[in-house]
């Protein structure tokens, strides 16, 4: 069913006109850091700086984009994660003076939640939270996230559910289920996977519906674990990916890139300029931008990491 709803996605891509929008979604590295090394992902050896980012160059960003008319912020780091950022409810706070912006939401393995007063973390503003994590004991989580918090985590969900049955401004929770290549219905007989589902209604299940495990590997960068397969590398001749249209990602360092999930190193010439000393107006609308939309649209000229790129998106 995947397989042919990829395929479809891929086949109606082709014939849908892309247009860059007039204000993208913004995406914020708030932190480079972050303490799991999951098998897929690049944390463990990528060599740039792992930081916060500067309250005053994100306030800066929050500001031009609420000026450019953006609605859409999330906390997504390309690498780091969000929990670790000593500023992320100060952060969320800031965000929800613009009534026009919607709650920000980003992913997180929940590990840290533990740290929060729950009155600060519910009132922050956060209003989306895309929980990655497994059910499957604390051996495979380790296995996975290569760090031994299982048992940490298994409780901070366990709270963080239970605080929002107390309350009426709810967290919406989504689950992004890992696992190390077990069958659904493994996975699905596990007690604390469960437990947990029960406690979310039955919801949880439709998390695992969505799981896959064709995975990208950050353009070779990761050698990837027996039991993941690679996405295929779906054509793109003249055809930029989605995310050029749609998103700017600020990392970390305060560089501006176009690409939100792939450019761990930040060094590919979708790094568009740096809003220490860039408008995101600027560099949105600038030639930069439009050049590498244009080249790829006209001449097939293909940025370097978008070429091989499993993530690309129709
Ligand atoms: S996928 Fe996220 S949680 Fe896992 S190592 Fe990478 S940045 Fe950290
Ligand atoms: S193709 Fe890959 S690297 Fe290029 S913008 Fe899309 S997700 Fe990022």
């Amino acid at each position: 069913m995947k397989k042919y709803q990829s395929f479809v996605r891929v086949i109606t891509g082709l014939f849908k006109r892309a247009v860059i929008e007039s204000a993208p979604n913004l995406s914020i590295e708030v932190t480079s850091v972050c303490n799991s090394k999951c098998v897929f992902c690049p944390n463990a050896i990528m060599r740039r700086p792992r930081q916060h980012l500067d309250m005053g160059l994100y306030m800066k960003a929050v500001d031009e984009f609420a000026a450019m008319g953006g609605v859409n912020i999330s906390f997504n780091c390309c690498i780091g994660e969000p929990l670790l950022d000593p500023h992320l409810l100060e952060r969320a706070r800031y965000v929800k003076q613009f009534p026009q912006i919607k709650p920000v939401w980003f992913t997180t393995t929940l590990q840290w939640l533990h740290k929060f007063n729950m009155d600060e973390f519910f009132n922050s503003g956060i209003g989306w939270l895309v929980i990655s994590t497994m059910f499957l004991g604390r051996e495979r989580y380790k296995s996975f996230f290569r760090v031994d918090c299982y048992e940490q985590t298994l409780n901070n969900i366990i709270a963080l559910i239970k605080e929002n049955e107390k309350r009426q401004t709810k967290i919406h929770l989504n689950f992004s289920l890992k696992s190390t290549g077990e069958s659904n219905k493994e996975i699905m007989d596990h007690p604390d996977f469960k437990m947990i589902d029960t406690l979310m209604g039955g919801k949880v299940r439709q998390g695992l519906d969505n799981s896959s495990l064709f995975v990208d590997d950050w353009c070779g960068a990761v050698t990837l674990p027996k039991y993941l397969r690679k996405r295929p590398i779906y054509p793109r001749f003249f055809r930029p990916c989605r995310l050029l249209y749609r998103a700017l990602h600020i990392f970390s360092d305060g560089k501006v890139g176009l690409c939100s999930c792939r450019d761990f190193e930040e060094n590919s010439d979708l790094i568009v300029g740096d809003i220490k000393k860039d408008s995101l107006k600027d560099l949105w609308n600038g030639p930069k931008h439009a050049r590498l939309v244009n080249d790829w649209c006209r001449k097939n000229v293909i940025s370097v990491i978008c070429r091989t790129c499993r993530h690309y998106v129709y």
